[in-house]
């Protein structure tokens, strides 16, 4: 059986789904989804500097951004990176362009209870599969958590015309850091309507503060920008596990993919152009191989850069705008964006660092290391 199987059609299953049409026309391929997260209420924002196959889907790219850290509203240019919002129906919608015209690329709905020997269990009946790519279980050997991100947020109408429709906040650190290293987050529709996230990065098992988040989004609103009478028109809130460390992706016939592959970014809670660039590398692993498992990997020093990173904003949450502070202090956010992206250099990262307290940081490398 050539069989191939993408348990869960979020964002992981759906763009890989669009790589392999491209890439690979030996294997049929099934995308099965219980429905539980409805693509129409997700929306992805991310950095890039490269094309990507699903380009189309992006309903907004911005070449600036602004960050409000140590006292001072900077707006950084993006130099060869693009900030981009991609909406969960546009995402299905480019993906199907390409998986439609093929008649061995089918969609299913149906709950994924398990993965077992040469396939998957799906709605009690054993489905045979050459290769399962599992965005739903996770592996066995999950690794605890270092961290959690902490969101809640509002999309507002304002009365007031405050948001700037060209340039989104990644983070502004007028708020509370009293229950947790917090920040708020600013993505604008126009001058109206915009997306208004309060982040932060607690210690794992921290039960959110639902009030205390509803009360620092309305403080923002009403202190930080300025909005006047606005109306929420939905809002979103999740917790998000932060794993420094990498689970083991690859078991017999299946790869885990998505968040549980460990593709969500322990240091930012970012997942989508991560996720772009494994679904290539695992299309093109199969073009090649025919099988999915050739995939690069960063190396080992950015995982340790993130679990650090978490160790010391969960203890301590006031350095993590010190921390954001001295990555995004240059002219351009070009900087920060490459290191995120693990494509720094260790003399890059070690002038990156410069503004950050040593001690603390070498401190908790070396706790991280000896454990
Ligand atoms: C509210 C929210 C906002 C986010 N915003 C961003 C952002 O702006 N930028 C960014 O880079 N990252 C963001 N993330 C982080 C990350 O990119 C997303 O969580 C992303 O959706 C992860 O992709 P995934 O494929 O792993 O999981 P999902 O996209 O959640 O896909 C999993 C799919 O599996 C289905 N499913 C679940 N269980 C089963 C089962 N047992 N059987 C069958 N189907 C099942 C669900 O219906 C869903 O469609 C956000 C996360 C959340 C929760």
């Amino acid at each position: 059986m050539t069989r191939i199987v993408i348990a869960g059609g979020g964002m992981s299953g759906l763009s890989l789904a669009a790589h392999l049409a491209v890439a690979d026309h030996r294997h049929p391929v099934v995308v099965i989804d219980d429905g539980s997260r409805p693509l129409d209420a997700m929306t992805w924002a991310s950095w890039s500097s490269r094309p990507g196959l699903l380009d189309a889907a992006a309903s907004r790219w911005f070449d600036k951004i602004r960050v409000h850290v140590n006292g001072r509203t900077t707006v950084l240019r993006l130099g060869r990176y693009r900030y981009r919002v991609v909406r969960g129906a546009d995402l299905a919608a480019v993906v199907r362009r390409y998986t439609d015209p093929l008649r061995h690329f089918t969609y299913e709905r149906g709950h994924v209870d398990g993965l077992t020997d040469g396939g998957l269990i799906v709605d009690g009946r054993f489905l045979r599969a050459r290769w399962v790519f599992d965005s739903v279980i996770g592996p066995e050997d999950e690794p605890p958590p270092d961290g959690e991100l902490v969101f809640r947020g509002w999309r507002v109408a304002s009365e007031r015309a405050v948001f700037d429709p060209e340039i989104p906040t990644l983070f502004d650190f007028r708020t509370s850091q009293a229950h947790g290293a917090s920040f708020v987050y600013v993505l604008p529709e126009d001058a109206h309507h915009a997306l208004v996230e309060h982040t932060s990065f607690v210690p794992p098992g921290t039960p959110p503060d639902e009030t205390a988040q509803k009360e620092a989004l309305a403080e923002y609103l009403g202190e930080v920008a300025g909005a006047g009478h606005y109306e929420i028109d939905r809002e979103e809130h999740a917790v998000l596990p932060l794993r420094a460390a990498q689970p083991t992706r690859q078991h017999d016939h299946v790869l885990t993919i998505g968040a549980r592959g460990g593709l969500l970014k322990a240091s930012t809670g970012f997942a989508y152009e991560r996720v772009q660039r494994d679904s290539a590398a695992i299309a093109e692993s199969m073009q090649r191989h025919g099988h999915p498992f050739d995939l690069p990997r960063a190396p080992a020093r950015f995982r340790l850069f993130d679990g650090v990173l978490l160790d010391v904003v969960t203890r301590e949450p006031t350095q993590l705008e010190r921390a954001f502070g001295a990555l995004f202090r240059y002219r351009t956010a070009e900087p920060a964006l490459r290191f995120l992206d693990e494509e720094t250099v260790v003399p890059q990262e070690l002038q990156l660092f410069a503004g950050m307290p040593a001690a603390t940081y070498l401190a908790a490398a070396r706790q991280r290391l000896t454990r």
